[in-house]
């Protein structure tokens, strides 16, 4: 059985490794020269329960995100899909946790399989102000609550300046650089399965063909056809041209966020965990000598005069609340990026009534670098016609359906 898959971000790499592994043989096709030029190139790091922990801070389910009055006029569809999903709060929190969870341990038994190395670093710091304390009815499981002075022991990036009152500590949330990770994946697929999978840069597909109410194929926008038994779109913002003559249209809306990455001149004050200040806010992964720093996202697409400020905003407040981190100032890379974010933030993963043989993977919001691997695990359980492989991933499917807003 021969499946296409559109799209060589994290989503698609994804997918292709858990079709190959289940028997299929796959060709990934990719509209840019070579993998990771979109979303993927973002220097994201966060990993699953991190990415869960942090939403489950905000005061609306889903992804956290400011609006001005003609973005919310603009994604109306959207809004009113965020506005059910009010008074869902907790039960949402926990399907993305769960999510998350089973993402990372699809991640853990891709890289094995595949004998890639994942540098992973362990731990995040969420530091509270006020506001979250009251929020957080609980503590998450595996999260540990420390004082304000427990923190700043245990923490060198953290100086006595730092606006919090108290700090949850997750050990086993992790970071690591999901666009590395992949593209080492797609090369060891390549040298390793090359005989059932092959990558195809410089290939747009402008439409899906289908026969007798079924994926036949795609039509490549060079000239050219690809016939296939089952297609994924792992296409990002671009699944939504193609899916259109299908009638399938999701209440998506475009979320921009910025980050910068950065050399630190005083590597002993290289924080040991990523450390999240919601109040701020943003979060703070390292790689090995440098940092990653992630600010707000805005809902719809941004001027570059807006990205700027968000930009200074940002610096000013890592470097105004880390202040034991100095950075090297022309190693400053800052990059944006436009994500599309469904209502409970969940992405579109797995088949769908639009077209037998046709799997999504997503609108993976904020976390994709997480969530391609749960999601691509979803397709991968749906083209194959077998179980999820228990009750609580046969829950997720359906969480994640790409047909759950049809009513
Ligand atoms: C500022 C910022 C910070 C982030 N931080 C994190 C983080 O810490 N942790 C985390 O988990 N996630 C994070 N993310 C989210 C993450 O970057 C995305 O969710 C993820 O990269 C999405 O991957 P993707 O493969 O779905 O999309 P993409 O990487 O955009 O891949 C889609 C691919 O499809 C191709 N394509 C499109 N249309 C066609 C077509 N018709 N034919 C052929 N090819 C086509 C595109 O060229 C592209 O390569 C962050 C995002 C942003 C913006």
């Amino acid at each position: 059985m021969h499946a296409a898959v559109v799209g060589a971000g994290i989503s698609g790499i994804a997918a292709s490794a858990v079709l190959v592994s289940k028997g299929w043989s796959v060709t990934l096709l990719e509209q840019e020269k070579g993998p990771n030029q979109r979303l993927s190139f973002a220097p994201g790091l966060l990993q699953g329960r991190a990415v869960a922990l942090l939403r489950s801070l905000a005061p609306e389910p889903g992804v956290p995100f400011e609006a001005s009055f003609s973005s919310r006029l603009q994604n109306r569809r959207f809004l009113k899909n965020l506005r059910y999903f009010a008074n869902k709060a907790n039960k949402n929190n926990s399907i993305t946790e769960s999510f998350f969870k089973f993402s990372c341990n699809i991640l853990k038994s891709m890289l094995d399989r595949f004998g890639v190395e994942d540098e992973r670093i362990d731990g995040l710091w969420v530091l509270l102000g006020e506001a979250e304390e009251r929020r957080l009815s609980e503590p998450p499981e595996g999260v540990d609550v420390l004082s304000r002075l427990e923190a700043l022991e245990r923490e060198p990036a953290l100086s006595e300046e730092v606006p919090f009152s108290a700090a949850l500590f997750m050990p086993d949330a992790g970071s690591s650089n999901g666009t590395f990770l992949s593209r080492q994946l797609l090369e060891q697929l390549l040298a390793a399965e090359g005989g059932r999978f092959s990558f195809r840069p410089g290939s747009r597909v402008a439409e899906i063909l289908q026969k007798s109410g079924r994926v036949a194929g795609v039509r490549l926008e060079k000239g050219g056809e690809l016939p296939c038994d089952a297609l994924v779109l792992a296409n990002a913002r671009g699944a939504a041209e193609l899916l259109k003559p299908l009638g399938l249209e999701l209440p998506a809306a475009g979320l921009t966020g910025v980050t910068f990455t950065a050399e630190v001149q005083n590597a002993e004050c290289l924080p040991a965990s990523s450390i999240a200040l919601p109040s701020s806010p943003f979060v703070l992964c390292r790689t090995d000598s440098r940092i990653r720093a992630c600010g707000r996202f805005f809902l719809g697409a941004q001027t570059e005069k807006e990205k700027k400020a968000e930009c200074n905003r940002l610096y000013d407040s890592v470097l105004g609340s880390l202040l034991n981190i100095r950075l090297v100032p022309e190693s400053i890379r800052f990059w944006s990026g436009e994500v599309d974010a469904l209502p409970d933030g969940l992405p579109a993963a797995g088949t769908t009534r639009a077209l037998e043989g046709l799997a999504l993977s997503v609108a993976h919001a904020d976390g994709g670098l997480s969530g391609a691997w749960g999601a691509a695990a979803i397709c991968g359980a749906a083209l194959s016609g077998g179980s999820a492989g228990s009750p609580a991933a046969e829950a997720l499917q359906k969480a994640c359906s790409p047909d759950r807003f049809a009513n």
